[in-house]
């Protein structure tokens, strides 16, 4: 498969619906397989052919498609090839990385250290992905590395072989292709334990708090039991997974009450104008996250100034440091180290950005509607009275300054004067509907995704037994 990323991804999800569609038990039991041997919490898909079952095939084909092995022929032929795999370590010299390889060759060893692309690629660096072919007396026959360092679909390779003029490297760069993974977990303790129990990337743990972020504030609303399915794409080179892609749909289970959400790229709104205004349109175009039933889960508010990320979900909510009370304090405080980037939570324009009293540092944003919000005690503020910020913008940095005891941010959502929950307005605020004419494309791929969820589901079931 050749496709784009972006491409495969349309492709791929339809392979899973019509692979689980048609063989619910196979991929069931399949699934349940691989939970109780593996232990982890995610498992590519990314092969599921309309036949599930020639799939293994298919991919050992594309590998070896992607990485010819061209032993040169004036080279002795080894009896056999040895293949192994390992992550480099950032204290890795040539020797302890050959060795976790199983290779045992000097001349190996002597390449990598004086090579300039081997010792750039391959020393001192975390986390890269090596494969090596060893003959059958741990020789080295050929070695690749491979890594994707930005967004553009590709990633490097780099491989040292054995030529009959001694080894040789070259680097090559070559197109990622997307795979579909399942994963699924339950809170116990924060979210990002759950997720790294199902070995599920950060950067998708931050995405599917960024999509219910307008119906769930994942600082404040966490609970034990929560549960989630997650749906989403990993980009691989050579058929190692390299770097996580999109989610393309989650379910998250907060407090009892179900969330849904799925990518959709709205083919209509893209090229059609859209009467209900330009912002619609515009929000359309670009791609974003959907209800199965087809609401736009992009509100005019989100429910958090702060994105969720490792560094803040390890903080619980505060006490007001000055009333030492949650409930004579108008306002949320998050508490979060200083820095911290603080975002503005809806479009509007900067109503006053300076110092006042208790709240220190303080921006102060007017939105539509008599709404506005204020983000206090800052650090450092990036905008001026005036301006016009667009939702998401980073508008300053979390701080202690004011009447603040520590580093938090304290946030209020004010509607004519009067603080309210920011959660309450966020879930209240108006979303944009699928075009009616997009409604057809839209509905058979959330039924795809349903499917793709409860498999997802269905894994944890299994592995919980
Ligand atoms: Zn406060």
């Amino acid at each position: 498969m050749t496709n784009s990323p972006a491409n495969a991804k349309d492709i791929l999800l339809t392979f899973v619906g019509q692979a689980i569609n048609k063989h619910p038990k196979r991929i069931t039991a399949l699934i349940a397989a691989l939970m109780l041997g593996g232990g982890g919490g995610a498992f590519a898909v990314a092969s599921f052919a309309p036949d599930a079952s020639e799939l293994p095939v298919r991919e050992v084909l594309e590998s070896v498609q992607a990485l010819p092995l061209n032993a040169p022929s004036d080279l002795a032929s080894p009896s056999f090839t040895l293949f192994r795999s390992e992550v480099t370590r950032s204290s890795d010299t040539a020797d302890t990385l050959l060795k976790r390889l199983g290779i045992d060759d000097a001349a190996a060893a002597a390449f990598v250290r004086t090579d300039a692309s081997a010792r750039q690629i391959l020393l001192g660096r975390t986390g890269r992905s090596v494969t090596a072919e060893a003959s059958d007396d741990n020789r080295l026959l050929k070695l690749s590395a491979r890594w994707s360092s930005d967004s553009d679909g590709k990633f490097n390779r780099l491989v040292i072989e054995k030529t009959a003029q001694g080894f040789r490297s070259r680097t090559e760069v070559a197109p990622l292709t997307a795979s579909t993974r399942l994963a699924s977990g339950t809170i116990q303790t924060s979210l990002f334990a759950a997720t790294d129990d199902a070995r599920i990337p950060d950067s998708i743990a931050t995405q599917v708090a960024e999509i219910f972020s307008g119906d769930i504030d994942f600082h404040r609303a966490l609970r034990k039991g929560d549960r989630f399915s997650i749906v989403y794409e990993t980009l691989e080179g050579d058929g190692e997974p390299l770097r996580a892609g999109r989610v393309l749909s989650a379910e998250f289970v907060n407090g009892g009450k179900t969330f849904q959400a799925m990518w959709f790229k709205d083919p209509v709104a893209g090229g059609v104008p859209v009467v209900e205004g330009a912002r619609a349109a515009d929000s359309r175009s670009k791609g974003g996250y959907y209800t199965l039933d087809g609401e736009s889960l992009r509100r005019a508010y989100l429910a958090s100034p702060m994105e969720f990320s490792r560094v803040t979900s390890g903080f619980k909510m505060r006490m007001h440091p000055i009333l030492k009370t949650l409930r004579a304090h108008q306002g949320v405080d998050y508490g979060a180290p200083t820095g911290t980037a603080v975002r503005s939570v809806g479009d509007g324009t900067v109503e006053f950005a300076g110092v006042q009293n208790g709240y220190g540092n303080v921006v102060i944003l007017k939105h539509r509607n008599n709404h506005n919000t204020l983000y206090a005690h800052l650090s450092r503020i990036n905008v001026r009275k005036g301006e016009s910020v667009s939702q998401g913008q980073s508008i300053g940095a979390v701080g202690a300054t004011g009447w603040a005891t520590g580093p938090h941010l304290h946030f209020e959502f004010r509607v004519n004067g009067v603080h309210h929950d920011p959660l309450t307005i966020a879930r209240e605020s108006e979303s944009v509907p699928v075009s009616p004419a997009a409604k057809p494309v839209f509905a058979r791929l959330a039924s795809e995704n349903r499917m793709a969820l409860s498999a997802a589901a269905s894994m944890q079931q299994s592995s919980a037994q």
